[in-house]
């Protein structure tokens, strides 16, 4: 068997195409949705998802402002601004960039942004309501895999979902997205015993882990599907996922690649969040 190839990049040309429609129509009500982006410090991987977030919703009619502060900044100050942006009325979704330099709690800085506005989806209101099966911002990544998924019509429904990793921002709220959309999971993690016996299992296999090739064609049941976030680098220096991509692909029935899987789903996700919160103007 070889996989289908699950084309992240024109999934999210997709989505951008049909948010472009809905920022139109809100800029006719007098509404064009506002991002606000936070960074401090000069880490130039967080540089760089900046400004692809820029750019991202330059392309799209997202009006977008970003706000770049020394590593010196003190937490008074970035809680200050926040609360600024809280109340700005042109602004409908606020994003810290992390990792924050160690003297800044981003605890702190994620719990002053009002739910409201919170785009990323990791406020603990937001968490919250996600545990529960309401609505609200979910955290871009996973929910763009859950929007992936939809588009190429793979139902998670009665399907056993394997997710390898459980952080907030990918592993755990991934999980959650697929037990509401009807799958029956399992999350592994770095204690699991005898991992594969668990990934064998699996109708879908997400890989959120962060280590390059570590799962390979062995680890799956011929015909699973295989979503891939990991974003590594392999001993050429060339980027790669959690998963080895060559030998899976002759089992999966369908694979997404990186890059282009997961990857240009969670900034279109930020861009959908963002323009959910607009929408909730003029309601
Ligand atoms: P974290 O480092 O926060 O979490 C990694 C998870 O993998 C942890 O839960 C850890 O377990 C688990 N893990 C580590 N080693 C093993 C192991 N040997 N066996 C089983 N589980 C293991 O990473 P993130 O969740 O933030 O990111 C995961 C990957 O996804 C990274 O490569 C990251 O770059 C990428 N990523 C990609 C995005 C995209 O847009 N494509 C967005 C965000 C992340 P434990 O909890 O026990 O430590």
């Amino acid at each position: 068997m070889t996989a289908a190839i699950i084309d992240g990049k024109a999934i999210a040309a997709d989505i951008r195409t049909g948010l472009k429609e809905e920022i139109t129509a809100l800029s006719d009500k007098g509404v064009t949705p506002g991002l606000a982006v936070v960074l401090v410090g000069d880490d130039q991987a967080s540089h760089t998802y900046v400004r692809n977030k820029e750019k991202a919703c330059e392309q799209v009619g997202i009006h977008s402002e970003v706000y770049r502060y020394p590593a010196d900044l003190t937490e008074e100050e970035l809680l200050k601004k926040i609360e600024e942006l809280n109340q700005a009325e042109h602004i409908h979704g606020i994003l810290v960039q992390l990792p924050l330099p160690a003297h800044l709690s981003e605890e702190k800085v994620i719990d002053a942004i009002v739910p409201e506005k919170d785009v990323d989806g990791f406020h603990p209101v937001n968490v919250g309501k996600m545990v529960i099966g309401k609505e609200a911002f979910y955290s871009c990544t996973p929910y763009g895999i859950i929007k992936m998924l939809e588009h190429e019509d793979i139902s998670l429904e009665g399907k056993h979902v394997v997710v390898v990793g459980r952080s907030n921002i990918v592993g755990k709220p991934a999980a959650l997205l697929s037990l509401q959309a009807h799958a029956t999971v399992t999350v592994c993690h770095s204690r699991t015993e005898n991992l594969s016996d668990y990934t064998k299992q699996a109708d879908v296999v997400i890989a959120a882990v962060g280590r390059a090739k570590f799962l390979k064609k062995e680890d799956f049941k011929p015909g699973a599907v295989i979503v891939d976030v990991g974003m590594n680098r392999d001993e050429n220096g060339k980027l790669c996922g959690d998963v080895d991509f060559e030998s899976a692909k002759e089992t999966a029935s369908a694979i997404t690649p990186v890059p282009g899987g997961v990857g240009p789903m969670t900034i279109t996700m930020l861009l959908y969040n963002t323009v959910q919160s607009a929408k909730q103007k003029i309601r």
